[in-house]
């Protein structure tokens, strides 16, 4: 499941690259399409073959530190490798340790990038992505459904970015002028939990 997730992220993020890049042309530099097409690439040339999950994950957020440029890049492989060690050894992923690898995801997304809550960055998509996820697995949901449940509040957390003003990453410089614009990092992390929800679902 976790080198399935890997490719189809990869596919989602590189079938949206123009997007993610005219979303990033608004309040940053332009380049969030190519940023992260390129190294979801490069986490899929990185895969290992026959691999537990956890070693996937790594390998795949190592590739990506080492091969995308700009802030995404270390935040995104970061949250890998911590979803990666999460999960240990584990040779079948449920729903729990799925959750509890969400869950090291956003705080290492937290910790290096510092950002808090309305920021206007990634971490608006994850914060209500983790939750809803942790509350459809607190309801007995089955993975599939707490994936799904993620990917949806992603979403949401996404949209409500619009009216945010940005206070990290190259959209602060822009000030009260970003505010009206999607951020590109919490629409790539929609992408990214769609792909698995989409791998989840089977
Ligand atoms: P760069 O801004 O260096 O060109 P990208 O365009 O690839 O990098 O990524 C920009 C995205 O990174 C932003 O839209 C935002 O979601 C995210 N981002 C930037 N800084 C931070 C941070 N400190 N914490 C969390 N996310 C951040
Ligand atoms: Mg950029
Ligand atoms: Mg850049």
């Amino acid at each position: 499941m976790a080198a399935a997730f890997v490719r189809r992220a990869a596919r989602l993020v590189t079938a949206d690259a123009d997007r993610l890049t005219r979303l990033d042309a608004a309040v940053g530099d332009g380049d969030h399409g190519l940023n992260l097409s390129r190294g979801f690439a490069a986490a899929v040339e990185a895969l290992p073959e026959a691999a537990l999950p956890g070693k996937v994950l790594i390998a795949a957020g190592r590739a990506i530190v080492s091969k995308t440029g700009g802030a995404s890049g270390p935040l995104y492989g970061t949250a890998l490798r911590r979803a990666g060690k999460a999960l240990g050894d584990a040779e079948e992923i449920d729903a729990a340790m799925l959750g509890a690898a969400l869950r090291a995801a956003l705080e290492g997304v937290r910790e290096l990038g510092q950002a808090a809550e309305g920021d206007k960055t990634m971490v608006d998509a994850l914060v209500p992505a983790v939750v809803a996820y942790e509350a459809a697995l607190g309801k007995g949901e089955s993975l599939a459904e707490c994936a799904r449940a993620a990917a949806e509040a992603a979403e949401v957390g996404a949209e409500a970015t619009v009216s945010m003003r940005a206070r990290k990453g190259r959209a602060s410089y822009l000030g009260e002028r970003s505010v009206g614009h999607l951020d590109p990092g919490a629409a790539s992390t929609v992408l990214v939990l769609r792909a698995l929800s989409d791998v989840a679902a089977g």
